[in-house]
């Protein structure tokens, strides 16, 4: 048995037996993410659909998913590749991709206007081993390191990230402890202090999905939008009035279907309120 210290679960997991993510293991009494390499999904996308706005727009990125979560969004996009029931099926169709063999991809995809490689789809934090020894070899080559993440990691096991990843899109879900808590199953402090730290090391942009009746008080986004503007580089020169926030257009899906998809009329509305704060805040799947 052996503890698991990558998120606020800390969860005790028996020798071949996994944490809540679904992905970590715990083999000869060392936890590693049992999904190391082990790719689901591989696409060319643009940049912006990351969503990434501002980090060389216009450019192309190899984005990669596995499987596993440490939240459970009742309303995932992702659900069969991040939910561990589900997740356990992708295990035997997934793929495994080295990280050599990786980079290898991202060099050979540069003629199609690659800059590097964007782990998305489903946590990529929960197998921050992989998403390491691949950053290594493609900073090397010249080539980004980008997570799109939930940013629900403890800073100080996740730590030698912030020296490989060139951008973050972290999700800041909504800004009450029990949304997070009750709704998510996460942790919003834990997710407040990852991207206080990552806004010290790499560019971050910031997405928050709207959803009826959970997060779309005006209140609510101008906490939230407030509390970005206030963040700080590593030297201590405020920076967050400049940090990027996507305010996306929620629609049922998964487990919650009991509600209507997000007005049109209050993501804008929200955008409004949040540019009180903010310099760029943009609108998506609007
Ligand atoms: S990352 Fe996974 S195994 Fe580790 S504490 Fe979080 S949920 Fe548990």
């Amino acid at each position: 048995m052996a503890e698991c210290n990558v998120c606020f679960r800390h969860c005790h997991i028996e020798e071949g037996m996994y944490g809540f993510c679904g992905v970590r293991t715990c083999r000869d009494g060392i936890i590693v993410p049992g999904n190391y390499g082990k790719i689901t999904s591989i696409a060319l996308d643009p940049i912006e659909k990351k969503p990434l706005r501002r980090f060389y727009p216009g450019s192309m990125i190899v984005s990669v998913g596995s499987y596993g979560c440490n939240l459970r969004c009742p309303f995932c996009q992702n659900y069969r590749i991040s939910w561990s029931e589900e997740a356990e099926q992708c295990s035997s169709q997934a793929q495994y991709i080295s990280p050599e063999e990786l980079c290898r991809i991202a060099v050979a995809e540069k003629t199609y206007g690659n800059i590097g490689v964007a782990f998305t789809y489903n946590e990529p934090l929960i197998f921050y081993e992989y998403v390491l020894d691949t950053a290594v070899l493609l900073k090397k080559e010249n080539l980004k390191t980008v997570l799109v993440t939930n940013g629900m990691a403890d800073v100080s096991a996740v730590n030698e990230l912030f020296l490989y990843v060139d951008a973050m899109n972290i999700d800041l879900k909504g800004f009450t402890d029990h949304y997070y808590e009750n709704l998510l199953k996460g942790n919003r402090q834990m997710v407040m202090d990852f991207i206080r730290e990552a806004v010290k090391h790499c560019h971050v942009e910031i997405t928050t999905l709207i959803i009826p009746g959970e997060n779309d008080t005006d209140e609510e986004i101008f906490e939230l939008s407030r509390w970005i503007s206030g963040l700080t580089d590593g030297e201590g020169n405020p920076v967050g009035r400049s940090v990027p926030l996507h305010l996306s257009r929620f629609f049922p899906k998964f487990h919650m279907t009991d509600r209507d998809a997000t007005a049109v009329d209050n993501v804008y509305r929200l955008k409004t309120v949040a540019e009180q704060n903010l310099k760029y805040v943009y609108t998506g799947n609007c």
